[in-house]
C-alpha cells in the first residue's frame, strides 16, 4: 500500500522543521492578540462554491468533492477562509463584540497536478481579522508575515502588494479591462473565453501561456482606485514604509479568489524557483455579509507551510533537531532496572532523557548516545551498582564525574536545569 499520488506522510525525521514554524507563529500570533481557532476539515460544498467562486480553478477543478450516504454534496476543505467566516457566523461572534482576531494551522485539499512545493494535501498557516475596515489592519498582517518568515531565518522576500478596489470602483475597471480585451478575445484560453462573460477579472489570474500574452499592457486595477480604496491603500503603503517592510506595487497581482476586495499581497521568495509564492493574502469586506452574516470587513493571508518548509530546509546553518540532555547506557538487568525508574522520572520533570533495553553492548550504546548527540552520558553496569555510585559523562568535554545512586533523579536534574 501506498499514499495517493499528490499526498505524504511527514516522518519523525522532517517533524523538528514544522514544529520549530507552528511555535514561532504561535507566539507571534498570540502577542499580537490572535486566537487559535479550529474547524473540521470538511464542509458542506455550497460553502467554498460560493465564497471562493464558481469560476475559480479551485471551485472549477481543484475540489475533492463527493456525495455523502444520504445523497448531501461535500468537500474537503481547499482553504480556510470561508470555513472561518462560515464559524464567525454561525457562532454569532460578531453580537458581542465583531473585531476578533483568529489564526489556525492545518491541512487543505487541492487536486492540482503535483510537483516539487505543490501537494494535493498540503498544509497552511492561517490568520483572519474580522469586524475591522482600518488600513492599519492590512499593514499589521503583512508586517506580522513579514516579521515571522524573516524571524524563521528566510531571505530574499518580498512582499507584492496590490488593491483590487470595491464594488464601487470594480465596475469602471472592468469596462476598461473588456475594451483593453475587445480585438484580443480570440488569444484567450477556453476557460476564459466563459470568463469573459461571467468573470472577466478572473482572466487576469490566468496561468495559461496564450492568455499571459494578451494581457500584456492591460489596464490595471490601481488606476482605477475610487477615492476611498485609493486612501486606504496610500496608507498601507505608508504605514509599512514607517515599518521598514520591504514592499513593490505589483498590478498584475489578483489572488486566484472571487472574494478579495482592496489589498491583496503575496510575499515571495527566489529559493523555490518557479514556486514563488510563500504566502498570500488580501481583504475580502463583503464575504462575510455574502454567506449570511452581517456586513462585516475582513481580512487574512494563508502560508503555504509546505513550501515554507522546503525553503527552509535549504538554510543549512539551522538545527532544529532536539537532543536528549542524557543517555543512560545501562548494561545487565539489573542496571535495566534502575535505567526504566530513572529515565520515566527524569522525563516527567522535563529532562529529555533516552535509553535502550536491546541488552546492547557498552561500544554499541555508547555509539547511539553519539548518534543521538546526547550532551550526558550515566553509565549504570552492577558495579556501579554495588557501589552506589553511577558514572556521569559529559559528552563534549569527556570529563567523567560520579554521582550517588541515593539522590540520583533529583540530584541530575538538578545539575542539568542549572
Ligand atoms: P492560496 O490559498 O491559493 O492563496 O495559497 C496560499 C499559499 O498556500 C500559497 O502561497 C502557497 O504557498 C500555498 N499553496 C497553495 N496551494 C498549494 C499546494 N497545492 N501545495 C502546496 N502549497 C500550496
Amino acid at each position: 500500500m501506498q499514499t495517493i499520488r499528490g499526498f505524504r506522510d511527514i516522518l519523525p525525521e522532517q517533524i523538528a522543521l514544522w514544529q520549530k514554524v507552528e511555535q514561532e507563529a504561535a507566539a507571534l500570533f498570540e502577542s499580537f492578540g490572535y486566537r487559535e481557532i479550529r474547524i473540521p476539515i470538511i464542509e458542506k460544498t455550497a460553502l467554498f462554491a460560493r465564497s471562493i467562486g464558481e469560476t475559480t480553478d479551485i471551485v472549477e477543478k481543484e475540489m475533492y468533492t463527493f456525495e455523502d450516504r444520504k445523497g448531501d454534496m461535500l468537500t474537503l476543505r481547499p482553504e480556510a477562509t470561508a470555513s472561518i467566516c462560515r464559524a464567525y457566523i454561525q457562532h454569532k461572534m460578531y453580537a458581542a463584540e465583531p473585531f476578533r482576531k483568529f489564526y489556525l494551522t492545518g491541512p487543505m485539499f487541492r487536486r492540482e497536478r503535483p510537483q516539487k512545493g505543490r501537494y494535493r494535501q498540503f498544509y497552511q498557516i492561517d490568520a483572519e481579522v474580522f469586524g475591522i475596515d482600518s488600513p492599519y489592519i492590512d499593514s499589521e498582517l503583512i508586517f506580522l508575515l513579514h516579521t515571522l518568515l524573516h524571524r524563521l531565518g528566510l531571505a530574499g522576500l518580498s512582499a507584492h502588494i496590490n488593491s483590487l478596489g470595491c464594488p464601487d470602483c470594480r465596475p469602471d475597471f472592468q469596462k476598461a479591462l473588456l475594451n483593453f480585451l475587445g480585438d484580443r478575445k480570440d488569444k484567450l484560453c477556453e476557460n476564459c473565453q466563459r470568463r469573459l462573460v461571467k468573470n472577466p477579472l478572473r482572466i487576469l489570474d490566468c496561468k495559461a501561456q496564450t492568455c499571459r500574452q494578451a494581457l500584456e499592457g492591460a489596464p490595471a486595477t490601481v488606476d482605477h482606485l475610487c477615492p476611498d480604496c485609493r486612501t486606504h491603500f496610500e496608507t498601507v503603503k505608508n504605514s509599512l514604509e514607517k515599518l521598514g517592510v520591504d514592499f513593490m506595487v505589483d498590478d498584475t497581482l489578483v489572488r486566484g479568489l472571487d472574494y478579495y476586495t482592496r489589498t491583496a499581497w503575496e510575499i515571495q521568495t527566489t529559493t523555490l524557483g518557479a514556486q514563488s509564492a510563500v504566502a498570500g493574502g488580501g481583504r475580502y469586506d463583503r464575504l462575510v455579509e455574502e454567506l449570511g452574516g452581517p456586513s462585516t470587513p475582513a481580512i487574512g493571508f494563508a502560508i503555504g507551510f509546505d513550501r515554507l518548509v522546503e525553503v527552509l530546509e535549504q538554510l543549512d546553518d539551522q538545527t532544529y533537531e532536539k537532543r536528549p540532555d542524557i543517555f543512560i547506557v545501562s548494561l545487565g538487568a539489573d542496571a535495566q532496572k534502575y535505567a526504566f525508574e530513572w529515565s520515566c522520572k527524569l522525563n516527567t520533570m522535563g529532562i529529555r532523557t533516552d535509553t535502550d533495553f536491546r541488552g546492547k553492548s557498552m561500544k554499541a550504546l555508547m555509539k547511539r548516545a553519539n548518534k543521538l548527540n546526547a550532551a550526558l552520558v550515566l553509565i549504570v553496569g552492577d558495579n556501579e551498582l554495588t557501589q552506589k555510585k553511577i558514572v556521569l559523562r559529559n559528552m563534549e568535554t569527556k570529563e567523567q564525574t560520579e554521582i550517588g545512586i541515593e539522590n540520583l533523579v533529583n540530584d541530575l536534574a538538578q545539575l542539568i536545569k542549572n
